[in-house]
């Protein structure tokens, strides 16, 4: 809070393993007793829930098991709705989790999966944390596993703060500053000095700044003597007298929503929906900016001088931090093909044209399209077809 300088939402994203005592982890990637979360704690002021950015999402449309639908045993029907109705109509109750849940469908169709195998899944009340004033899971249909929860979207309204306000005896409320300060009367405590200094002699400073500081309504319920402190004051050493007093801010708790998505789960789903056959071979669509490998070099022969030509290509690429390959074994077909299971978005082939004009031919893994252009435009050209895809380029001249 300190280090955002107290503006809120704040938001603090984190990655790390978590562990479950799993009963019977026997589905892979899917249920495992050590795992990795991304999470994102999202603090904002409940008496400001308004996203800014919502306008960028409020006509996606999410599809949503709604606690009605389950309630009414359709856990297998669903609503598609878009983000501006889903909270006009109370479907979805704090803009921030719209506005993430929408996101999150975004960000698994940049990861490859459709939004028609994607849902959000409203927890009942007895299957969410006690905590929790409405909690959906995005859930993914696996080939193997049918539906599975590939993250969660919680909010967990104050209920961690007040839990640690309490458990720690610390203030953990937010001071949130009014434009103008207001005035306001207020009941204030005025100790008699005199009257305090015959009693309490040199404690009698002390005493005074227990009472000013008490607050002034519990002094009026007890009516008689008051003890503070060990100090049993007589009503006569205090005055409660109604003030006009200037506020220049109040305090808020702030709630928290919370995204948080398993990893593995991600990944997993994520090469589920890159694996595609083309006539009989296998190939990984991985999304380009994924590839672990974003281009392979391939001289067409093993002579006349084109692996050294390859080899400079692939020099200069790498240099640039690209995540390139050179491979030289085997027919050029059989290197396409490893490619293309490999994931390998695009394959660049050197040819007795390289040596005569530069040139060099650009391979879609998915498409198998090619295309030539200058050797010397490579490393723009695969930049842009690991951002854009390929398609973005064959449009250029
Ligand atoms: P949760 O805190 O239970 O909502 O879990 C957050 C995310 O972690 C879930 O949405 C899943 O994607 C993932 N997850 C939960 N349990 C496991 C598990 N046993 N193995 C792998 N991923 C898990």
């Amino acid at each position: 809070m300190e280090v955002s300088r107290e503006r809120f939402p704040i938001g603090i994203a984190q990655i790390g393993t978590a562990l479950r005592n799993e009963i019977s982890p026997r589905q892979g990637p899917i249920r495992l007793r050590e795992f990795t979360i991304m999470d994102f704690e999202f603090f904002f002021d409940p008496d400001q829930p308004n996203c800014p950015y919502l306008t960028e999402v409020e006509d996606d449309i999410l599809a949503i098991v709604t606690e009605d639908l389950r309630k009414a045993g359709k856990d297998n029907d669903q609503i598609s709705i878009s983000v501006a109705h889903a909270l006009r109509d109370g479907i979805v109750k704090a803009p921030w989790s719209a506005y993430f849940m929408a996101l999150a469908k975004r960000f698994l169709n940049s990861l490859g999966i459709p939004s028609d195998n994607q849902r959000f899944f409203e927890k009942l009340p007895d299957e969410r944390a006690h905590y929790s004033a409405q909690t959906f899971d995005l859930e993914v249909r696996l080939d193997r596993w049918g539906w599975v929860e590939i993250a969660g979207f919680a909010y967990r309204t104050d209920y961690d703060l007040k839990s640690h306000m309490i458990a720690s005896g610390t203030d953990m409320r937010v001071f949130r500053p009014y434009e103008k300060p207001i005035e306001k009367t207020a009941l204030v405590v005025k100790p008699n000095y005199q009257e305090l200094r015959t009693i309490f002699g040199s404690d009698a400073g002390r005493v005074g700044g227990l009472l000013a500081s008490a607050d002034a309504k519990k002094l009026v319920d007890s009516g008689g003597p008051v003890e503070l402190d060990g100090f049993v004051i007589p009503r006569d050493c205090f005055e409660l007298k109604e003030e006009t007093v200037k506020e220049a801010g109040s305090k808020f708790l702030p709630h928290v929503i919370e995204p948080s998505f398993g990893v593995e789960r991600l990944v997993y789903a994520t090469l589920e929906y890159s694996l595609k056959m083309n006539e009989d071979r296998v190939i990984l669509s991985i999304p380009p900016k994924l590839a672990p490998v974003q281009a392979a070099i391939f001289p067409l022969l093993g002579k006349d001088g084109l692996p050294d030509k390859a080899r400079e290509i692939f020099n200069d690429l790498s240099k640039e931090g690209l995540r390139v390959e050179f491979d030289e074994a085997g027919s050029i077909g059989r290197r396409y093909a490893r490619a293309d299971e490999a994931g390998i978005p695009i394959g660049i082939t050197v040819d007795y044209d390289t040596l005569k004009d530069g040139t060099v031919t650009l391979r879609d893994r998915d498409t198998w399209r090619q295309i030539r252009r200058p050797a010397s435009d490579l490393l723009g050209l695969v930049r842009k077809i690991v951002e854009n895809g390929f398609q973005s380029i064959e449009s250029m001249p």
